[in-house]
Formats: structure tokens, sequence, C-alpha cells
């Protein structure tokens, strides 16, 4: 185990400015706050902490990321808060130890391979910060180091999440060779036995292979020393998990995988490596279509390095990678590589480190087993975690939602029914509103009542398409169903005065499919929903079921529903004093129209007509969400009458600086542009401004819009909004 001293001289030579003695003091803070616990082997449990910080220290990692390793399982395993660790260590540390210890308790239930990928979304951004995600893997690499001593239950478990979770992240890094190990570690207790079978074969060839690598180095070191170049040359067997792989895709034995080594050649210059690679071709045959420029092209980890495969010595096939030592630097420690004389990183990052980490975005889409680099992508901004949020759902699968997503979105996403019966939600175990904005890692029970149904407010909380084409579908439909009753009742009655039997059509499917083909509808509900939208006449129904006779004068009728439909409208413009001239409706002037609250169109904003029972026409403007949430068969097409003139009450609220004289300005300005105030609400803020309200008629749009631009330009006007 490293002593306090021994830690402190790692990181101070790399990080000669490196602030030790809070090394030091979290060396001894972990020591005291672990004394007496043990590991499952028996020795101190400090010696876990410890590891993990030596670890940290070889990718050269900051000071904060090695106190955050020496503490990482104090606030987990011990007395000790993080409140503590943000008084004795500062904000940046208490920080990282937070996230490594969030991080620790998700549980990776299922080893499936789509939801793995989520859980690696989840533990990237759970991990906020870059190096949280690097302390806990160099956590889990001491925990595999060590893991004999786990039950065999355990020891398959955290394996496997290994293998799907950890090992696929290091990569990501571009940490290489942890992800080899940890893909060892892992292969040994997944599959104990094709484990053996490889490493024996492996240990029974060690030697002759060995002999082999000694050989073709000293054969390239050579060759190129004639040429004039310096150069390393070291050589390898491939970890034993490849070796595996490579028997499992080919189909073969072991002694029929030649490409088993792999050589690295160190140059001194980019010009000596292609140098270097032209000397290795002219010795060796290479594999045809096993080149690869990675120097040209580097990979979006910025690893650099020529790649070939050649027919070595005995016509057996050898990898060879040729590289600078600055590309071998970020091959070794990966992303770490990056950060090595970063003093410090406080919460997030500046926008100039930001930039300098885009390269991050790429180098998460690079890895060949990600499905959908894309999705992927939008989870991985280092301080850019809000697009999207991992949830848990009582199985312990993980599902992704857009960040603002509420219970709705969660509900629906597991079943259509469950989102409709929704009444409320439990996370971590306590009740929560539908109006909840989920969190990262929360646990979602959703509570249902069979009386429960999708409301309209839903709207306002669901995000997902889904959830929300739901709602909005539902609504439409009760809307529709309501109209059906309603156009019922109408033609009820409608057809009663002409002495005629709805019930008796209905019950007769011949007159029933008389009538709708008569009026060109599949269905007698068709008929109903149209006559209770309004665009049916229920006496053009009357008229197409009994053709009109001569009028039964002994009998006194009421006058035709036109007619008393026209004093009806005559009626409401009298009442309301609206005049309805100004939209027209299919080309048709005399509409019962209603401005809506919502949205208060102008003549000269885009809008959309709705039926509704009874009341005329609502317009809308064509962008209100209120409209969007109309039945579609309501719809129906309206322009605005350009030879009406029509003046429509209109507010303005207009911000303005709090001071003398202001006001007047903006009053003549309105005068100035042909407008008489009706109201104005004027109240000063405490921040040195005013909110005025303005309530005025206006002609149309382009009379509100020079209004609002001359208002604009007042100096002393902050804004001016139409409401
Ligand atoms: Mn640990």
């Amino acid at each position: 185990m490293l002593s306090a001293e021994q830690l402190a001289d790692k990181v101070g030579a790399y990080h000669p400015d490196a602030d030790l003695a809070l090394v030091r003091r979290a060396y001894a803070f972990s020591q005291r706050a672990h004394d007496g616990q043990l590991r499952k082997s028996g020795d101190p449990y400090f010696i876990h902490p410890v590891s993990v910080a030596g670890i940290i220290s070889e990718l050269k990692l900051d000071v904060a990321s090695v106190c955050a390793a020496l503490l990482h399982d104090v606030v987990e395993d011990t007395e000790v808060t993080e409140a503590d660790l943000e008084r004795e260590f500062g904000h940046e540390v208490a920080f990282l130890v937070d996230g490594v210890t969030k991080l620790s308790k998700i549980n990776f239930a299922s080893k499936h391979d789509r939801t793995a990928e989520s859980f690696r979304k989840l533990v990237v951004a759970m991990s906020r910060d870059i190096r949280v995600l690097v302390v806990k893997l160099c956590d889990r690499l001491d925990n595999m180091r060590t893991l004999e001593h786990m039950s065999d239950e355990g020891k398959e478990r955290i394996a496997t999440e290994t293998m799907d979770i950890y090992a696929p992240l290091a990569n990501r890094l571009g940490l290489a060779r942890f992800r080899d190990e940890l893909q060892d570690l892992s292969f040994k207790h997944i599959n104990p036995d094709a484990h053996l079978d490889v490493s024996r074969s492996v240990d029974a060839t060690a030697a002759s292979r060995d002999a082999g690598i000694a050989r073709v180095c000293q054969s390239l070191t050579g060759k190129l020393a004639q040429q004039g170049f310096a150069c390393h040359v070291t050589g390898r067997s491939k970890h034993l998990y490849s070796i595996w792989r490579k028997l499992q895709e080919r189909q073969c034995t072991f002694e029929q995988v030649y490409d088993l080594t792999a050589f690295r050649v160190v140059m001194e210059s980019v010009s000596d490596c292609y140098a270097a690679l032209g000397v290795i071709h002219s010795l060796w045959t290479p594999v045809p279509g096993r080149f690869k420029d990675y120097i040209a092209l580097p990979k979006p980890n910025m690893y650099q390095s020529l790649h070939t495969t050649v027919f070595g010595p005995g016509h057996q096939r050898i990898e060879v990678q040729i590289r600078t030592h600055e590309m071998h630097g970020v091959a070794e420690h990966g992303i770490a590589a990056h950060w090595r004389f970063r003093e410090k990183i406080s919460g997030g990052l500046d926008p100039k480190d930001a930039a300098q980490f885009a390269w991050l975005r790429q180098l998460m889409e690079s890895q060949d087993e990600l499905k959908d680099p894309a999705e992927f992508l939008e989870s991985v901004k280092i301080d850019l975690f809000q697009d999207e949020v991992y949830v848990f759902t009582p199985r312990g699968d993980v599902r992704a939602f857009p960040r603002g997503a509420t219970p709705i979105d969660f509900a629906y996403s597991i079943h259509t029914d469950l989102g409709d019966h929704c009444n409320g939600a439990r996370i971590n175990g306590g009740l929560a509103q539908l109006a909840y904005k989920l969190r990262n890692g929360d646990l979602v029970e959703i509570l249902t009542s069979p009386d429960q149904r999708p409301h309209k407010e839903w709207l306002d909380w669901a995000l997902t398409a889904k959830a929300r084409g739901r709602v909005r579908s539902y609504l439409r439909e009760t809307q529709r169903e309501k109209s059906m009753k309603l156009g019922r009742d109408l033609l009820e009655k409608e057809l009663h005065l002409a002495n005629i039997s709805l019930v008796k059509i209905e019950k007769s499917p011949a007159e029933a499919g008389r009538l709708c083909e008569k009026l060109g509808y599949p269905r007698l509900e068709d008929i109903f929903v149209h006559v209770g939208y309004g665009k049916l006449k229920a006496q053009d129904v009357v008229l197409a079921v009994a053709p009109k006779e001569e009028p039964d004068s002994s009998r006194p009728t009421l006058p035709p529903a036109a007619i008393r439909q026209g004093r009806i409208e005559a009626f409401m413009r009298k009442v309301t004093g609206r005049n309805s001239h100004g939209v027209l409706l299919n080309g048709v002037d005399d509409v019962l129209v209603r401005y809506t609250k919502c949205c208060n169109p102008l003549p000269g904003d885009e809008i959309v007509g709705f039926l509704t029972r009874g009341r005329g026409v609502t317009i809308h403007r064509r962008n209100c969400e209120k409209g969007f949430e109309a039945d579609p068969e309501r719809r129906v097409a309206v322009a605005w009458d350009p030879k009406a003139q029509i003046n429509r009450q209109v507010q303005l609220s207009v911000t303005t600086a709090n001071r003398p004289g202001i006001l007047a300005t903006v009053g003549q300005t309105f005068h100035l542009a042909g407008i008489n105030l009706s109201e104005a609400a004027c109240r000063a803020g405490l921040d040195g401004r005013a909110e005025n309200m303005f309530t005025f008629l206006c002609a149309d749009l382009a009379q509100l819009k020079n209004v609002m631009k001359r208002l604009g330009k007042i100096d002393g006007v902050v804004e001016v909004r139409r409401v």
C-alpha cells in the first residue's frame, strides 16, 4: 500500500504546483474514517481507496480527483457527510465524491443489450463531470482486481456489470488498457471455463511466443537502426478476452489464430512513422486490407497511429502499430492525458474549455458497438447534460426522457392504459404530483385509479410526443362523443317536428343506409357528429328523409330553423355589440364570430376557425396551442374580410425605465399612430422599471406592428409585448 508521502510524491512528479498538503490531509482523513473496517479478504478497508488513488495518479489526474479517489467511499460507508467533505476539502472534492457515491447506488438489474446502453448513458449523465466517471472506473478496476473474496453470485453480478457497462465506457474514454483489464477480469468470472481454456493455451505457447516476440522486436529495431532511425519497439500478447472473441468469431481453434501478438513501434516524428512503415512492409509482406492510417485521420478520441498487419517470421500474422511519443501518451492515458495540467475545474467547464472538449462529443460517437450514436451524443455533453433524464422503472429498467418530463410521460411510455388512468406517482418511495419533473436516477412508480381520465392540463405537463398525442386524441374523442350526442338530440327534435321518428330510422338498417347514402356519410353517427358541430343543418337531414310537402296550414309551426338561426345571430350581435362582419367563412360573411381570449387574433394574423356548439365560429391564431387541442373535424377555413372595417381590442405591455416624462412620450406615440387609448395601467417596479399596460382598439396587424415599432424606438423603452 502506498504511504501518504509516496502518493504525494507521485502526484508532485507530474504536477509540481499541486496542493500536496491537501492530498496528505485527504489520505489521513480517509484513514481515520475507515479505521476498523475490513474488506471481505480480511485486509483493512483503507487499502482500497489508496489503491484507487494510486491508479488515478498513474493517469496523472488533478489533485481534486486524487482526493476524491481517497475519499470516494467515506460518505457511503462511514459517518462522514458530504457537508463534512465540503468544509474540509472544498466544493470540488465534495462534488466529485458525491458523484461517485450516487453512481455506486445504481443497481444494474438487467443485462439486456438495449438496456445496457441506457445504463451506460445513465452512468455518463449522472457523472456530470468526466472525472467522476474516471474515479468510478478506477474504483471498479480495483474492485475487479480483488473480486476473489466475493460470493459466486456477487462475483458474477459485478463481473457482468463491468463487462456490459464499465469496460465499454473505459473504451469510450480512450482508456484501452483499462478496457482490456476490465474485460479479462470479467471474462474470468463470467465464463471461468473458457477463460481457463484460453489462458492455458496462451500459457502453453508462452515460451515460444515470447521468443518469437523477442525475435521480431530485435529484427525490427535492427532494421530501423540500419536506416538511421531511433525507435522503441515492444511486443505483447493480446488480452485473453480479445483472443477468445476472435476464436468465437472465426470459429477456429487456438492454433489457427495467428495474430495473437501486437507490436508497437514508437518513433521520434510523424515522418519517421511513415518511413518505419516502409521499412516494415519491405521486410514482411503486408496483409491486404489491413493498413489503417489513424495519423492522417485520427480517431475521434484523438488516438493516432499507423496500423498494419504483416506476414511475419514463419508466415505468422502479426499486428504492428506505429506512433510518436506524443501519440503514445494519448493512447495510454486517453482522455485523462488532456487534463493533466489543468489546475482547476470548478463545477462545469468554462466556455474556453468547453470548446476544447468538443471532441469529447465525437469520442462518444466513435465506438462500433453503439447502435444509435446520435441519440447517445445528445446525452454526453459534459456540462450540457440538460437534455435528458434517466429514471428507473420499478423493475429496475432505465428509461430516458427529455429533461422536464413528468410522471405522465413515464406512464405513457410504459403503457397507454397506465397513462390514461394515472393519478399520481411515487418517486423514490415518496408521493409526488403528476406535474413533478423527473430527475436522474429517480425510481418512478405510477399510481392509478380506474376512474381517472386524461385531463386538459396534462398537456401543460407532458413533454413526450407519445403522451401529448394520446392526451390530445383522448380529448378529441370525448369532444366527438359529446358532439354526437348533441347532434342526435338536435336531429331527433327536428325530425319530431316533421313527425318522423329517429329511433325508427336507427332501428332500420335499410332506412339508415338510404339516408347516409343520400347525404354522403358512411354512418349515421357521422351525421350526428356533423350536426353537432354545425357543419350539417338538421333540417337538411329532415329534407333528405322526407322531401318537402305543402306546408300544413292547419298546424302552427315554428319558423324554419334557418330563419331562427339568423334571428339568434342578429340578437347576439345586438347583445354583444360585436360586428361579426370581418371574418369570411367559406366566402360567407354573415356568421357569428367569437374571437378567443387565448390568442386574441387581429386582422392580418393567420387564423383558423372552429365550429362551436351554438356559438358560431371561434377564431384562433393559426399557431395557437388551444387550436391544436380542438377536433380537426370542427375546423373550418376562415379568412379576414378585406372590406370590413373592424376594430379589435388589443393590449400592449410596455416596460420602460421609471423616469419622468417617459409616459408622455409613449402616450404621444400612440396618438401619432392614430390610436386612442381606452385604458392605461402603470405600475412602477422596485428595479427602477415601470410596467405599463395599454388597452386600445386596433384595426389590423399593420397598425399594431407600426405602433409597436415606434414604441420600441423610444429611448427608455425596454420591452414592448402584445398580450
Ligand atoms: Mn470503492
